[in-house]
């Protein structure tokens, strides 16, 4: 049974043309009505108050460590249809963002861009190689100067906005024309996988399932969104399901319909369920419906992750002509950086460039000393 609200699976198969229709009559706008949609859950859960479609994975005996009761945690939780036809990656993030917002001084609007984005590129993290990242940057030519973030499959994650204090515009606007581009990297690996697609214009996680679907030819649904209420992230979070190699039609479609019938309960039951305190477990049993039957793969806890120091600062200012740096120790001048990814903040005073240059080139010498050898 499709109807108009559907989201196809077979994203593969369709036009871009098509597929932009689909998703867009499906996914909730991105920016939420200003309303505050705390209470209207409850007569969507009418078939998700036991979960009985979902079973623990091999080796543990229930499902209790996975529930996350009115999402007081932040959570990534992943599970496979009992056939292994379909993958489902359920975000919530609310807590990382709000700390996030804080640490970076972020507006309501840029806070509500770097949510979405993390949103989705730890998702499409979820399940990569340890040590592996996903980038994902949005490369818009609107006020917000563009988005970028980085996940890992062990759901730590680090990104900014280009303007942090972006606002009085609609998001969509924000971002304007340009590119989303993704690089996945892995140590081992001779070189990064690069990827891009056009900013379509919808939304960022609409923009993404266009990339994944023309760039990687991955059949997926994805969905990511942040509500706000002021300055406070009172839900951030998204699903992604993936069609994996030989599903089974019947699996897709039956996930087709029960997406079409909580679209039709209301276009915004993702983030209504968790604004509203419905735990992602409870969400995967909603999508799943009462015909297929999904075990638990993982569940993980999300953080902020950053590899910024003294030491990393330290590097970067030697990039700099050194003519500049001894203005600034000459002038008395205090060096101040902020790391754009954590929003951490650096100060060194002239005698502390001083003794860190000093540092740097000593440990500089030694070590062409010992390739010399
Ligand atoms: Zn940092």
């Amino acid at each position: 049974m499709i109807t108009n609200r559907t989201v196809p699976l077979l994203l593969l198969l369709l036009t871009t043309l098509i597929m932009l229709h689909s998703i867009t009559s499906f996914t909730p706008r991105l920016l939420p009505s200003p309303r505050f949609t705390l209470k209207t859950k409850r007569s969507l859960l009418r078939s998700s108050s036991s979960i009985t479609n979902i079973h623990p994975p091999t080796g543990t005996h229930s499902l209790s460590p996975y529930l996350n009761p009115n999402n007081k945690n932040d959570q990534i939780l992943t599970l496979l249809t009992s056939d292994g036809s379909l993958k489902l990656t359920l975000l919530t993030l609310r807590n990382l963002l709000n700390d996030l917002s804080l640490d970076q001084n972020l507006s309501p609007l840029s806070t509500r861009a770097l949510g979405t984005a993390f949103t989705c590129s730890t998702m499409l993290a979820s399940g990569m190689d340890t040590n592996q990242i996903f980038q994902l940057t949005i490369n818009g030519d609107g006020p917000l100067r563009g988005i970028c973030t980085v996940s890992s499959s062990d759901g730590t994650m680090k990104g900014y906005v280009g303007n942090p204090t972006c606002e009085g515009v609609e998001l969509i606007n924000a971002i304007g024309k340009g590119t989303v581009q993704v690089v996945k990297n892995h140590p081992d690996w001779p070189r990064p996988y690069n990827g891009i697609s056009g900013i379509g214009g919808g939304g960022i996680s609409i923009d993404v399932g266009v990339y994944l679907a023309q760039s990687e030819q991955r059949e997926c649904v994805i969905f990511g969104e942040v509500e706000m209420k002021g300055f406070l992230v009172t839900g951030s979070g998204g699903y992604l399901i993936e069609r994996l190699p030989e599903a089974s039609e019947a699996t897709s479609d039956a996930i087709e319909k029960n997406l079409a019938e909580l679209a039709k309960g209301s276009q915004n039951w993702f983030m209504d369920s968790l604004v509203g305190g419905t735990d992602l477990l409870t969400v995967a049993s909603m999508i799943l419906g009462e015909e297929v039957e999904g075990k638990v793969l993982e569940s993980i806890e999300p953080a902020t992750t950053c590899e910024c120091s003294l030491e990393r600062l330290v590097r970067s200012l030697t990039l700099i002509p050194r003519d500049d740096v001894m203005d600034i120790i000459q002038k008395e001048e205090n060096v101040e950086a902020k790391c754009e990814f954590c929003g951490k903040m650096y100060r060194l005073s002239p005698d502390d460039v001083k003794r860190e240059f000093e540092k740097f080139e000593k440990m500089n010498e030694i070590k062409m000393k010992e390739e010399g050898k």
